[in-house]
């Protein structure tokens, strides 16, 4: 309910920042152009919390639901970086390319599962690092990777971020915002896929996070 209650002045404040950048891009003050810019990144985090919330209360009283569709993931992929990119121009993003595959899914929660993922690379790398985004097809599956050059964690944490509430608690990441949900959201749409979600690393190298939809999903028709 607060959740919910928190989205309408959200979606106002969004609609007048919107406003307010369009006329404010051309500014002599260069200032306004900014601030503007960076409380519209403010909101849009906001917002992705609040989501994140209302997905776990909807996932807890069943009502999430798998609609599935045929789509193209490169294209999805891409649509993601693209919406990455608006709100983290500090990180180099590389795209390996997908095999040419119509995926059968649920677009817009895959694409919040690669959205995550792209956003945590961001999030636990420090600035001007890659994160290489590839998809493969592997043994009767479709991989898709998100590889960053950040933190990494230890192996005793890796069992459990997919946990919910669950966050490394270091010196590094006690100041990094966040509420432990987005990798346990993501595991639990990739399994109603059918799928696997994973992720390897090594402290202070890098993490790669792995997602798998089952290829008898892919190729339905
Ligand atoms: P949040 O980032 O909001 O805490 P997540 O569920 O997305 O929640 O992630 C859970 C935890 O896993 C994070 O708190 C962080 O400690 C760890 N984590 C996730 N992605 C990465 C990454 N790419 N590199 C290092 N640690 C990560």
């Amino acid at each position: 309910m607060a959740s919910h209650e928190l989205k309408t002045p959200l979606t106002s404040l969004n609609a007048l920042l919107q406003v307010a950048s369009l006329k404010l891009k051309n500014s002599e003050d260069p200032f306004l152009a900014g601030a503007m810019e960076k409380s519209n990144i403010q909101v849009k985090r906001m917002t992705a919390m609040i989501n994140g919330f209302l997905n776990i209360s909807r996932l807890e009283s069943g009502k999430i639901y798998i609609e599935k569709q045929n789509f193209d993931m490169e294209a999805l992929i891409k649509d993601m970086i693209s919406e990455a990119s608006l709100t983290a121009s500090t990180h180099l993003m590389h795209f390996v390319q997908c095999p040419p595959i119509p995926v059968n899914a649920d677009r817009d929660k895959i694409g919040s599962v690669i959205s995550n993922l792209i956003n945590n690379a961001v999030k636990y790398s420090p600035k001007g690092k890659n994160i290489e985004i590839a998809c493969k097809t592997k043994d009767n599956q479709l991989v898709v990777s998100i590889k960053d050059e950040g933190m990494g964690i230890k192996r005793d944490d890796l069992t459990k971020i997919f946990d919910r509430y669950y966050r490394v608690q270091t010196n590094n990441t006690q100041h990094i915002a966040g509420f432990g949900i987005g990798l346990y959201l993501s595991a639990e749409i990739i399994h109603r896929h059918g799928g696997e979600i994973w992720a390897e690393s090594e402290s202070g190298v890098g993490s790669i996070f792995y997602f798998s939809l089952p290829l008898e999903t892919i190729w339905a028709v």
